[in-house]
């Protein structure tokens, strides 16, 4: 019986995202959300001299205009503009009530200080042990230490999707997606088990999504001479605002505000216009591959519908 149903789901299913794979056409990603990390009374991570809500709007506004200029076609929205303060669940919201398609969190990491620690010389301590008249004055020599700190070199990009673990807060969010949705039409009734079976496959699409859209921004990384951790997922924290977006979501982390080369590199205008490039090129590609047209060069497509090549 329980087979039964869902068999039957699974080929509702497949007749639901054939219709919607046919009535979205070629454009499959209309709507870009860039938000930019921290803001206002949260600066996120320091370095020397900048913080990581400084780093991550410029960035985020470069990335935005850049997207708007070669994607004239998608909406791009931001979550912030100015250096102000937006709760994750505000955030969030933002990106499902304005139905993204994706949504890309621009973030920089920080490590902890590495501590150091040397005996410099030993000192005399007392204590005493027994009562009355058998208490006893004792003394024993105890090392001194000098301890200080210096800068964590850890460096390099890291691009999160959300743990596969967690996946069920993504759940709820994509069945919400669809009771406020037009785009699907005749959509079920979202306490439905066909609709629990539906958003857990959207679920594992936009998972896939997602890390294929990771990858995709840690090769353009890579193509920079970025030194890259590759995708990342962060288990033992879940990356509330990956899980709550109904949509193919990702975190990048642009490198280390801990690192003086890094700090310096991503507030340097070089450094900003080449990660936004790249994370612009990432996206471009990943739009491409969910269209269709997989970024192939004219005369490849030219050939392969059998039309002359034109040099
Ligand atoms: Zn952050």
């Amino acid at each position: 019986m329980q087979k039964r149903i869902i068999a039957s789901t699974l080929i509702f299913f497949s007749l639901f995202i054939t219709s919607v794979s046919f009535s979205q056409g070629r454009n499959r990603i209309k709507t870009i959300i860039v938000d930019a990390g921290h803001g206002g009374s949260d600066q996120g991570a320091k370095g020397d001299y900048s913080t990581e809500a400084q780093i991550t709007l410029k960035l985020s506004m470069k990335v935005a205009a850049l997207l708007e200029k070669e994607l004239p076609q998608t909406k791009i929205l931001q979550n912030r503009t100015t250096d102000i303060f937006n709760n994750v669940k505000e955030k969030a919201a933002f990106a499902n009530e304005n139905k993204g398609d994706l949504f890309i969190c621009i973030h920089v990491n920080a490590a902890p200080a590495i501590r150091h620690s040397q005996i410099t010389g030993y000192r005399n301590k007392t204590y005493y042990t027994g009562k009355g008249s058998k208490r006893k004055k004792h003394t024993k020599k105890e090392p001194v230490y000098k301890v200080w700190f210096t800068p964590n070199p850890r460096s390099g990009t890291g691009t999160y999707v959300w743990a596969a673990d967690r996946g069920q807060a993504k759940e709820n969010a994509v069945s919400e997606r669809f009771e406020s949705t037009e785009e699907v039409a005749d959509a079920p009734d979202p306490n439905s088990p066909e609709l629990a079976v539906i958003s857990r496959l959207w679920v594992q699409k936009y998972f896939k999504n997602s890390v294929r859209l990771a990858s995709m921004i840690e090769d353009e990384f890579v193509k920079i001479g970025r030194k890259s951790d590759g995708v990342l997922q962060r288990n033992e924290k879940g990356i509330w605002v990956l899980q709550a977006t109904n949509m193919p979501a990702v975190l990048i982390e642009t490198g280390f505000i801990t690192n003086k080369e890094e700090e310096y590199y991503l507030n340097s205008e070089k450094g900003q216009e080449e990660m936004t490039q790249a994370i612009v090129n990432a996206i471009i590609s990943f739009k491409n591959l969910l269209d269709g047209t997989r970024g192939a060069p004219a005369d490849a497509a030219a050939t392969e519908t059998g039309g002359s090549k034109k040099k």
